[in-house]
């Protein structure tokens, strides 16, 4: 004989309890046990309006309102018309006595567990009842039969020890003598031996079916639910997780210990013994495969098999000077806290006995701490023991695997790879069996923490990046495309998930969780809410997803100094706008300090050159011990673009204008022009090759009069262009003279910055510098002669944009 189980959330609604039928039909069986839990939600439901009873509170004629509606609405679905008034009757007077029973605790103003058991019970047999009826009227031959006279337990209310040899007995006997029938069983609840109802703990019907498999020798033991197995990780926090399909009982009881809710963690026990094996499979896609507990699984070459979490956790911790070397205190402190049923998930204890530091379940968090109090009341006020330190809203994470104990550094792997992502571990835990690691961190860190672990230790190739990007003008549009066009490429050839979660301009701000269509963010972005600075930060914070970059593509000088806030939450920023690091010497190297600090990349490769690896391939000399000597350079694509253009047949002003009307200037064509912004690129090489060094150090020789170097507008400024065109022809009949091109220079020569027009001669690598392009030449130490020569496109949307995404690239696969 087989036992199926079927969830509440297998029996929520008329349809899902069709399909249950179909399943059912499918199996062709002609004896089967189906153990039913109470229609979804509804102990949820029974349990608040007992609340509220107690309470004294009228609401809980609502409540029971509700639950009266989903029953009799449930079997209208269900049933033909001629067949729905015997179960409409039926029920209507079950839930007469349970209105009795709520009317008693509102009067009395109490509920004791015995009470609430007697309550809570109804879901169950309301369910059960259904449901056989159900089966009956499509013509299967089925039998309810009531829990209560198979299972007995202990009298301890809303969670009762089983009493095996009873149950079992009862159930060999009754299933001995039953016809081919199918025997629908509500689960979750049993009785005591003098009949008073009691139930086995929240998410119990689970630990019915598994009683009475075990108990009548089954075949198989059949756990339908909503997800198509036990998965890597809770399916509804991390959407990659997936089905475990063979696990052993040890790893499946862990997994369940530690918050897979899917399956009770009592349920094993029963038919552990036996080795009869456990399929979870889910109702709603019966085909999919779905996970099978044995004795043994074999081990895929993986070694964590899942991993979990338990919500609402407290952790208190006992310490003092009192407590070293004095036997007895831990003993004492355990003692306490199980004389007042609080079961204890983790504990540490450091090795110098100074502390003892424990995790139980929030809800026990009060009782707990005014008994331990009352217990060291005399130690406390002696001040051998502080006064208990507490801990709320946190959470358990736990890495579960059979073979875990036979690998090293899997708990250097997980505790760096949160790190990494900034979530905090408050206190840490290894199963004596060595089958689970744990760690206790922040409620709200979980989702990130269960996802970036799952990605470490599942996803080996897959890893996910989340952007939040602020601009969207030429540069950040472009970035938009090229991240939709390589987004299939990214995953399949980098294994890079990247997703856009956020978007802003200087208008509005928009943010999706789920990552944005990235074919429609213009319209979607409209419909955002106004931009805030502090609310972008802080929606970035809520989110708290794994892998967050910032990129900046804007050239404000405001979203520059936000980005210390940004990489002291561990996230990496990227950047084509260089005011961050062409400001203060202080603030450059306080940025790179927090990266360092944070584990946060921060990345500014298009600062000079745009897209091409400049700052990068700087970096790698460094890094493997070269030293820079000389940098040589062209880092104006504008300039290059108007001195390649100006000639004596055009006017510097209409060879100006036309580069900012291409796009290959600043939208303030006079930063290019007066040099500044070659300074600043000057400035960063200078620093990433180790200098201690301001913009005011740097030599400009600019080129342009002082009366347009002081004008306020674009206006004044173009204005001043037209008015020294003289001036401007001069310096190129100066450098035909000597048969030379003008090339606006950066260079940095032990340790001095300077800027500036240059004449080029023929045959140097700068005289055919074609276009807008930028060149960069290393003297260093391995390159003193020769030098390394970087060369190509400096200036341009596309390019920065390419150069932007390289740095998100780097951060994905670094
Ligand atoms: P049922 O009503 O069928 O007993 P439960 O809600 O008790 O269903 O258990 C199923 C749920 O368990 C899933 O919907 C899922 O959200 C949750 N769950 C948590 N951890 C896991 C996991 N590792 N694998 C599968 N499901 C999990
Ligand atoms: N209905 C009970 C509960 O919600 C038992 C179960 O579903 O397993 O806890
Ligand atoms: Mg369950």
């Amino acid at each position: 004989m087989k036992v199926l189980k079927f969830g509440g959330t297998s029996v929520a609604t008329a349809a899902s309890i069709q399909q249950v039928q179909n399943i059912i039909a499918q199996t062709k069986a002609k004896k089967l046990v189906v153990v039913v839990s109470a229609l979804g939600g509804v102990t949820d439901m029974l349990l608040k309006a007992a609340k509220t009873a107690a309470d004294q509170e009228i609401e809980y004629k609502d409540v029971l309102k509700d639950i009266e509606k989903r029953h009799l609405n449930i079997i209208k679905e269900l049933l033909p018309i001629n067949a729905q008034s015997k179960v409409l009757s039926k029920v209507k007077s079950e839930l007469n006595v349970l209105e009795t029973l709520l009317e008693g605790a509102y009067y009395i103003g109490e509920i004791t567990p015995k009470l609430s058991d007697k309550i809570v019970s109804f879901g169950e047999l309301l369910s059960a009842y259904i449901i056989s009826e159900y089966f009956i009227e499509v013509g299967h031959k089925a039998t309810f039969k009531d829990s209560r006279e198979l299972l007995i337990t202990d009298n301890t209310h809303g969670k009762a020890i089983v009493d095996f040899e009873e149950s079992g007995n009862r159930c060999s006997h009754y299933f001995s003598k039953v016809p081919a029938h199918i025997v629908v069983m509500p689960g979750f609840i049993a009785a005591t031996r003098d009949g008073n109802v009691t139930t086995l703990g929240r998410g119990g019907s689970d630990y019915t079916a598994s009683i009475v498999a075990a108990a009548i020798d089954a075949e198989e033991l059949q756990i339908w639910t909503d997800v198509s197995g036990m998965y890597t990780a809770n399916p509804k926090i991390v959407k990659q997780a997936k089905a475990i399909p063979h696990i052993s009982y040890e790893e499946a009881m862990e997994l369940s210990h530690f918050g897979a809710k899917v399956l009770y963690p009592p349920t094993i026990q029963p038919v552990l013994a036996k080795g009869l094996p456990i399929a979870i499979k889910n109702t709603f896609d019966p085909e999919a495969p779905g996970t099978i507990i044995t004795r043994k699984a074999p081990e895929e070459g993986r070694t964590v098999r899942g991993i979990t979490n338990i919500p609402a956790i407290t952790l208190l911790s006992i310490e003092g000077p009192g407590m070293i070397g004095i036997p007895g205190i831990s003993k004492r402190f355990f003692e306490v806290l199980s004389q007042a049923e609080i079961s204890v998930v983790l504990i540490t204890q450091a090795s110098s006995e100074h502390s003892i530091c424990i995790g139980i379940a929030d809800e026990y968090a009060e009782k707990a701490i005014s008994q331990v109090n009352k217990a060291f009341a005399y130690e406390m006020a002696m001040k051998k023991i502080k006064p208990l330190l507490i801990e709320k809203e946190l959470a358990i994470i736990a890495l579960v695997g059979d073979q875990m104990k036979n690998h090293q550094g899997l708990s250097g792997r997980m505790f760096s790879t949160l790190g990494k992502n900034n979530v905090n571990i408050r206190a840490i835990a290894q199963g004596a069996s060595e089958r689970n690691i744990s760690a206790v961190i922040r409620k709200e860190d979980v989702k990130k923490a269960l996802n970036t672990l799952h990605e470490a230790f599942f996803e080996e190739q897959t890893k996910q990046l989340n952007l939040f990007i602020l601009g969207v003008g030429n540069v950040g549009s472009k970035l938009l495309g090229q991240l939709k066009q390589q987004k299939k490429y990214l995953k399949e050839h980098l294994r890079l998930n990247v997703r856009v979660i956020g978007i802003a301009n200087s208008r509005t701000m928009y943010f999706d969780e789920q990552g944005i269509p990235l074919q429609k963010w213009p319209e979607l972005l409209t419909q955002g809410t106004k931009t805030d600075a502090t609310q972008f930060y802080n929606t970035i914070l809520e989110l708290n997803a794994r892998n967050s970059i910032l990129v900046d593509n804007t050239a404000s000088e405001e979203v520059a100094f936000t980005y210390k806030n940004f990489l002291k939450q561990s996230i990496a920023v990227v950047t084509c706008n260089k005011i961050a690091c062409s400001s203060g010497y202080e603030h450059y190297r306080l940025l790179k300090e927090l990266a360092k600090e944070f584990e946060a990349p921060f990345l500014f490769e298009t600062n000079v050159g745009a897209g091409l690896p400049i700052i990068d391939t700087l970096k790698h000399l460094i890094a493997s011990g070269d030293e820079i000597i000389k940098i040589k350079a062209v880092l104006s694509g504008s300039l290059n673009y108007v001195f390649n253009n100006f000639n004596e047949t055009t006017t510097f002003h209409d060879v100006v204008k036309k580069a900012q009307e291409e796009g290959y200037t600043e939208p303030d064509p006079k930063i290019d022009l007066s040099g500044i912004d070659v300074m600043r690129k000057i400035l960063i090489l200078a620093r990433e090759s180790g200098n201690v060094m301001d913009l005011e150090e740097i030599v400009n020789r600019s080129f342009l009069p002082e009366e347009a170097l002081q004008t306020k507008d674009n206006k004044a400024f173009f204005a001043a262009l037209k008015k020294f065109e003289n001036h401007f022809q001069q310096m190129v009949i100066d450098a035909k003279k000597e048969a030379c091109k003008l090339k606006f220079v950066a260079t940095l020569d032990n340790g001095k910055a300077s800027v500036g027009l240059e004449h080029i001669p023929e045959g140097h690598d700068f005289y055919s510098l074609a276009g807008s392009d930028n060149i960069v030449l290393f003297y260093t130490k391995r390159y003193p002669e020769q030098p390394l020569i970087i060369k190509g496109a400096g200036a341009g949307a596309d390019v920065t944009a390419s150069g932007i995404f390289a740095d998100i690239i780097r951060i994905g696969t670094y």
